[in-house]
């Protein structure tokens, strides 16, 4: 069984802690993506269930096995590096097989003239040639086995350190940000080619990126990461409709929802001097809360409209972008729609709108609101209450 559970795992370089007291259970088959900005701990995490780093506090398990005690090469995972750490000198056909030449002939190696005897046998073995063979193919390398890694393009070489892995026939993929030194077209590519490989091996993936659109496209499971804490952890669609609180609503969806000052108070919830009529289940949590909140919506709930119609909120127009086939609008709301106490840069929301926006900066307009997938959140805490 390829699960993972990491156990209140925790790492300390000298007196920074890298990753604060981490819970997380991954079913066997799952892709989970640890997902967060730059320094956030989540190579760190990876590097310690491959083993290339020691944890300082918890227990790493695979299956019913505790494995945080364990060499790497006794882990049965196989890793990808972001910068393909491909051997220069060796054919495609040799580097796809070197897992294999390491796991038969480990020791044989620290003795120079078996080495070479160990190298031969394996490279002449049947079965290897088969592994290197049946990898190639699934990986489309097959016309590339001779050939040595900088003739190859980026896209090329990252599949060779991908059929490195596969080899092996681990039960655990570990791939930090491999995708990270392609162009975008080429990210796209191998971002369904990596989907395909996880669909096809059925093994478990963890993989490493501060990519929003890798971990949403890729993930049966993101891991959301910040200062090595963890924010949370659960589907793609759960961490997008359900964000536990406005970090998270923040770093998934482009543009970010839009989290709009607000309260609730004897006259009803209102926005500035706006009065809004919320859903029952928000309108609940607010009178609850009975205090500050943000209004969590995001870009495509918003639409621009006439101002005769209740629940409105008015704002003038600071930046129209285009982008393909839909404009993000950028409004900033009536100075007074605002608590006096807020800084300047919450005040503007963004609206996403189908087609090309005829709207110039500066024209007042009206945003109206489809609340049925808002969120609302306690100002104070940044936690979601409903
Ligand atoms: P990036 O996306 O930039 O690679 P990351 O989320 O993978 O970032 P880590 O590399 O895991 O982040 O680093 C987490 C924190 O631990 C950072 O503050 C980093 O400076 C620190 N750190 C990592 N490795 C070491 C080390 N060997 N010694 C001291 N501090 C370290």
């Amino acid at each position: 069984m390829a699960s993972i559970k990491l156990a209140h795992i925790t790492k300390n370089f000298g007196s920074v802690t890298a990753i604060k007291d981490i819970n997380l259970d991954v079913v066997d088959g799952d892709f989970l993506v640890l997902l967060g900005p730059s320094g956030c701990g989540k190579s760190t995490l990876l590097r310690m269930l491959a083993g290339l780093e020691t944890i300082s506090d918890g227990a790493i398990y695979l299956g019913d096995r505790r494995i945080d005690g364990l060499p790497p090469s006794e882990r049965d995972m196989a890793f990808v590096f972001q910068s393909y750490a491909l051997y220069p000198h060796k054919s495609v056909g040799e580097n796809i097989g070197f897992p294999l030449l390491m796991r038969y002939f480990r020791w044989w190696f620290h003795i120079p003239i078996l080495g070479s005897i160990a190298k031969r046998r394996v490279e002449r073995s049947p079965e290897v040639a088969q592994s290197v063979t049946r990898t190639a193919k699934i990986l489309g390398l097959t016309e590339m086995l001779n050939r040595l890694p900088r003739t190859l393009s980026g896209g090329q070489r990252q599949r060779v350190a991908l059929g490195r892995a596969m080899v092996r026939q681990p039960e655990v993929f570990l791939m930090d940000e491999p995708l990270s030194n392609l162009d975008a077209k080429l990210r796209t590519t191998m971002r369904a080619e990596i989907s395909k490989l996880h669909r096809n091996l059925k093994g478990t993936f963890v993989y490493v990126t501060h990519d929003q659109v890798e971990a949403m496209t890729m993930g049966t499971k993101i891991a959301l990461l910040r200062d090595g804490q963890l924010q949370q952890f659960g589907t793609p669609r759960e961490i997008y409709e359900d964000p536990a609180n406005t970090y998270v609503a923040g770093f998934i969806g482009v543009p970010a929802m839009n989290l709009i000052r607000s309260r609730y108070s004897d006259d009803g919830f209102r926005i500035g001097p706006a009065a809004i009529s919320l859903p029952e289940r928000l309108m609940a949590a607010a009178r609850k809360a009975n205090g500050p909140t943000l209004l969590g919506v995001r870009p495509n709930a918003l639409r621009i409209g006439r101002s005769d119609v209740p629940d409105t909120l008015q704002g003038t127009v600071v930046l129209v972008e285009q982008v393909g086939a839909e404009s993000n609008v950028s409004v900033e709301l009536a100075a007074d729609a605002m608590s006096v106490e807020q800084d300047q840069s919450s005040n503007t929301i963004i609206i996403t709108t189908p087609g090309y926006s005829e709207l110039e900066p500066g024209t007042l307009i009206s945003v109206s609101m489809d609340l049925e997938q808002a969120v609302l959140f306690s100002e104070k805490t940044g936690e979601r209450i409903r």
